[in-house]
Order: structure tokens, then C-alpha cells, then sequence
């Protein structure tokens, strides 16, 4: 009989997405996905079903970077991508690697399973040596690194993102952005102006661009903003929208202002902000590591592209009700995958009015 290769159960547990099993396992087409997470009935062999089966019974999502599974029905019961296949199968360990080796065998390091004494642990020498509590400071760039690459698996899911096929030439000088204090260089950083035609005709229209962003690349949409806040006062449903965005722009996946805040920045953590204005005046105070999510809910996906970054997190969001609950909900997907902080704004306080001095304050 061929020897059966060794498969390390943690390098299964950071690389092999529980979609991915259930694909092997012919049960991919029996879940649904909103968000991150993929429902349906529970698919286990043990599960005793009564005439209708409750669809929202058995959860799958990925927390801190490892994907878990979760009956609530009369299992109670869950666990990682072994005790899924474990499950399942019914099988032992040892049957479970060898279940590993066969079917995600490009994907692992898969060695002859006498060599198995050799190896202290399953973890290999030069990553221990990283994860001595001697040097903190590496452990976490080495859990980071797993979390990316648990990341990638959502990012990479989705379809890439398409350029518009056209670029719209905005006036850059627009009284407006003046008396909100916007200086031109911050106009022209962000090739923000007035739009003279189409949908966003009389709004100061904002790019927003993909990262990575190659050069010469159209923005992914435009965003508009009314130009005038005095009419908004008593009059709102005449009013045109203070915001206006294109009904396909994909604002869960984009995070505003991501390469300008990269560049010459090394080093630095990303400042989260909720809004594009917010973005200009953090940039204009001196802190042009400053991006914005539109708006207190933080997406799955924008969470992954923060994370994917590498660099350390500052929230950053609105003092209210709204963005504190978005800034926490962020952070706590976050924590395992990058450094972050919060901070939280006192009740009613926004970061677009703070001076210079109080940011950098409340920043340091
Ligand atoms: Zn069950």
C-alpha cells in the first residue's frame, strides 16, 4: 500500500475556504450567499429533518480569518473545514488528511507521511522561531499575512471591477468647493470639479477610482454632490439630492481615495474617514493617509481591501450613533487581520470639523 501523504490541518484551516469543500462535496448549489455569508439546510448526515426543512438553519462565514460553519438547529453544533469534512464523512484524521491530500493537493504541502516524526509540531521551525514571544512585532505581521490570504478568497470571488468607458471633463472652479475651503491643489489631487452634462449636470461630480488604479485608467463612477447647501434648508423635497450616486455604483467594493492615501505614505497607518469631504480636509491638515468608505457601514469587502493594505487602521468616524456602531462592527472583522484603533468622536463631533491641531491630537 502507497504511503499517505501528511497534510498539516492548520495550513488546511488557512487555505481551504469551506465553499470550496462544499464544491467538492457536490453541496455548493444548496447554500445561498448574502454577503460573506452562505445559509441553507443543514447538510449534515446526522441532521434528522423534519418535513420542512428550515433554510436558514446552517451558517457558514469566515470570522478572523478562519472559515466556520454553525448548525442552529438540532445539531447545535459547528466548527472549522475539518469538522465540516469530518462530519460529513464520518471519517478519522488520518482519513481526513488523506480526504485533504486528494482533493486539494495543489493547494497544500503535502509530505510522506513517515517523515512525520521528524517534525517537532505541525508548524515548521522558521515560522516558531517568528512567533517567539521575544518578538511580538512579528507575530502579528505573520497573522496578518494568513488573514490576507483567507482575504483574498473574497476579493478574488467577485467579478473585477469595470471602468467607465468614458472620463468627464469637470470644471475645477467651482465657488463652492472655495467657501467649503478646499484649496486647489486638494481639487486637483482628487480631480474633483463642477459637471456641465448628463446625469450629474450641476453637481460637483468625484472619481472614484479602483486600486490598484493603472495610469490612464477611467474612474469606476462619479459621484455627485450638490453644489449649494443653502437651499437644502425647509426645503428639502424640492431640493436636488445632496448626494447623488449612479444606481450601479458599487460602493461596497471601493474604498475612496485608497491610492492617493498609499502614495509617499509608507509606514503610515490608513486613517478611515465616512466621506470624500472628510478625506479633503484630513488631507488638508497634513494627513494625506486618509481614505472613506461612503459612509458608517463598513463592508465586508471594503474591510478585506483595508486589510490587504497591510498598514495599520485609525477610525476615524462621525461622533453619532451611526458611526460609532460602524467603526466598532469594522474593527472587530478587522482585529485579526490588521493593527486597528478606533477612535470615538465626543456626541455630535465630526473629524471635518476639527483644526489641524485637534486631529492631529486626536490622532496621536
Ligand atoms: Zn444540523
Amino acid at each position: 500500500m502507497a504511503e499517505r501523504p501528511y497534510v498539516s490541518f492548520a495550513e488546511v484551516k488557512q487555505k481551504i475556504p469551506i465553499p470550496d469543500v462544499l464544491a467538492v462535496l457536490g453541496l455548493a448549489d444548496r447554500f445561498t450567499r448574502t454577503k460573506g455569508t452562505l445559509t441553507g439546510v443543514c447538510p449534515l448526515p446526522s441532521h434528522q429533518h423534519g418535513p420542512n426543512p428550515n433554510p436558514e438553519q446552517f451558517k457558514i462565514n469566515q470570522r478572523e480569518g478562519l472559515w466556520l460553519w454553525h448548525c442552529f438547529g438540532d445539531c447545535q453544533r459547528g466548527g472549522d473545514v475539518i469538522e465540516l469534512v469530518k462530519a460529513m464523512t464520518g471519517y478519522d484524521n488520518s482519513h481526513v488528511r488523506f480526504w485533504f491530500a486528494e482533493n486539494f493537493g495543489d493547494r497544500l504541502t503535502l509530505q510522506p507521511s513517515h517523515k512525520r516524526k521528524d517534525q517537532a509540531s505541525e508548524t515548521s521551525e522558521a515560522p516558531k522561531k517568528e512567533m517567539a514571544p521575544a518578538n511580538p512585532g512579528k507575530e502579528i505581521t505573520q497573522e496578518a499575512t494568513l488573514a490576507k490570504a483567507a482575504n483574498k478568497t473574497i476579493l478574488d470571488e467577485l467579478s473585477p471591477l469595470k471602468p467607465l468607458r468614458f472620463f468627464l471633463k469637470l470644471d475645477p472652479c467651482v465657488p463652492y468647493l472655495f467657501e467649503r475651503g478646499l484649496k486647489p491643489e486638494t481639487i486637483r489631487r482628487f480631480g474633483i470639479g463642477l459637471c456641465q452634462k448628463g446625469l450629474l449636470k450641476g453637481y460637483v461630480a468625484i472619481p472614484v477610482y479602483n486600486y490598484p488604479c493603472p495610469a490612464g485608467t477611467n474612474p469606476i463612477g462619479y459621484l455627485g454632490r450638490w453644489p449649494d447647501d443653502s437651499i437644502h434648508k425647509g426645503t428639502e423635497e424640492l431640493s436636488p439630492p445632496r448626494y447623488k450616486f449612479p444606481a450601479d455604483f458599487p460602493r461596497n467594493r471601493l474604498v475612496y481615495g485608497l491610492a492617493e492615501a498609499l502614495e509617499a505614505t509608507e509606514g503610515q497607518p490608513l486613517i478611515v474617514v465616512e466621506g470624500s469631504f472628510k478625506v479633503y480636509h484630513l488631507f488638508q491638515a497634513g494627513f494625506s493617509n486618509t481614505v472613506a468608505t461612503f459612509g458608517a457601514s463598513v463592508s465586508d469587502e471594503q474591510a478585506a481591501i483595508l486589510a490587504k493594505t497591510g498598514r495599520p487602521l485609525i477610525f476615524l468616524f462621525d461622533g453619532d450613533d451611526a458611526g460609532r456602531g460602524g467603526a466598532k462592527s469594522a474593527a472587530e472583522r478587522l482585529i485579526t487581520q490588521a493593527a486597528v484603533r478606533v477612535i470615538n468622536l465626543p456626541m455630535g463631533q465630526v473629524p471635518d470639523a476639527l483644526s489641524p491641531v485637534e486631529l492631529a491630537q486626536v490622532l496621536s
